[in-house]
């Protein structure tokens, strides 16, 4: 396919696709799907080879957020059964991070709901910073914790933090339908806050919320701009409770076209398959290894993941290996080491949701799996040990 050879040369050159062929990739046919990874997959080798990051969720903070973002289990009003908690002690989050260490992450991505961190909430994550690395050497922590204020970032920089992550979510055009109480300028100036005070950014995105291809490539195309270290896709868990539960938009025919898209058009960035990946993507899942170089291991934020042992396996099976804690994420000619956090199901990043029969319907419309859909109910705020 013409286009496909195209887009290979142009990944492996690192120049930017045209908006026009970023959108034939999404209309790809079902019959064309397996053409698609293969030529999206030798641009993924090209810069990541066949390593795969693992990284590990720590949920800071669980719900009771006053922000109303339309996908998310914590917002404002969400009737969402999932675990609340306010902030855990450093000690705990130590020890939550230790589980994600112990499987295989090297790094930590330390999530709280929320607007944005006060003054004092920085200070609570960066103890929680300085207990994570004191005890593991070496591994990358990134921060979530939604809007920053001036000087947070450098904070957060000082205390050790590696990375910041704030994701665009979707399309400018379309922000406003998806939260009403911030804005798509306020995720970029955060986005643009942790780069200058040197943190790695991590922006990206959630599939499935009912936009159209070209609000796809539109906020895939303002990320390229944004020139984030790690681009973490979610596809949208349509959790029961939130404005958003009925969205089922997602087959995993799609969502690969969609990860094959984001590699032509980022090439040389580390993509994370986040939240979603296991209810979306289903038995595909290894498919998706040739298009991602980065994955979360064991459970969300709100919503449980598949075991972590499984994550593992998946990986070996499908001929990949996990990036050891000596190796570099990035390309060479990307100046920092590491790349990104990204996120998940539930806080500031993305979500999941409910049960279900099977397969795609007649109609082409995917039937709702609410079965795939568990809300978390191990790992932090709770007594039971986590799946990592
Ligand atoms: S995504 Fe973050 S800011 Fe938005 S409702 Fe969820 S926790 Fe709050």
């Amino acid at each position: 396919m013409d286009l496909l050879n195209t887009l290979v040369d142009k990944g492996l050159r690192r120049e930017l696709p045209t908006r026009e062929e970023a959108l034939a990739v999404l209309a790809t046919s079902d019959d064309d799907l397996l053409e698609v990874v293969a030529a999206a997959g030798k641009v993924r080798r090209q810069w990541f080879g066949r390593r795969v990051k693992l990284n590990y969720l720590v949920n800071l903070k669980s719900g009771l957020c006053p922000e109303d973002c339309s996908y998310c289990s914590q917002r404002l009003g969400s009737k969402a059964e999932i675990l609340k908690y306010t902030w855990l002690k450093p000690d705990e989050a130590s020890k939550a991070a230790a589980a994600g260490v112990a499987g295989g992450a090297k790094r930590v991505c330390l999530v709280a709901s929320g607007r944005g961190p006060t003054d004092r909430d920085v200070d609570r994550v960066s103890e929680a910073i300085e207990a994570i690395k004191e005890r593991h050497e070496g591994v990358e922590v990134c921060a979530c914790l939604g809007l920053l204020s001036d000087g947070q970032a450098d904070r957060l920089r000082s205390a050790g933090a590696d990375a910041y992550n704030h994701n665009l979510n979707t399309s400018e055009g379309t922000y406003g339908d998806i939260t009403t109480t911030h804005t798509y300028a306020d995720r970029v100036e955060t986005v643009q806050q942790a780069q200058a005070a040197g943190l790695s950014a991590c922006s990206g995105l959630i599939a499935g919320m009912g936009e159209s291809d070209a609000d796809l490539v539109d906020v895939v195309f303002s990320l390229r701009e944004l020139d984030p270290d790690s681009v973490p896709v979610n596809f949208l868990i349509p959790f029961e409770g939130t404005p958003l539960a009925k969205e089922w938009n997602l087959t995993p025919q799609r969502c690969l076209r969609i990860l094959a898209m984001i590699r032509f058009v980022c090439p040389d960035v580390e993509v994370r398959l986040a939240g979603g990946r296991e209810v979306h993507l289903r038995s595909m899942q290894p498919l998706a290894l040739n298009l991602v170089n980065s994955i979360f291991l064991g459970d969300y934020l709100t919503s449980e993941g598949q075991a972590g042992q499984a994550d593992l396996d998946m990986i070996a099976d499908a001929g990949f290996e996990v990036e050891g804690a000596g190796t570099t994420t990035l390309p060479a000619h990307r100046a920092q080491a590491g790349g990104g956090c990204g996120s998940h199901d539930g806080g500031c990043a993305p979500c999941g949701d409910a049960p279900a029969d099977a397969a795609a319907e007649p109609s082409g419309i995917p039937a709702a799996r609410t079965d795939l859909v568990a809300v978390r109910r191990r790992g932090a705020g709770t007594d039971l040990a986590p799946n990592a």
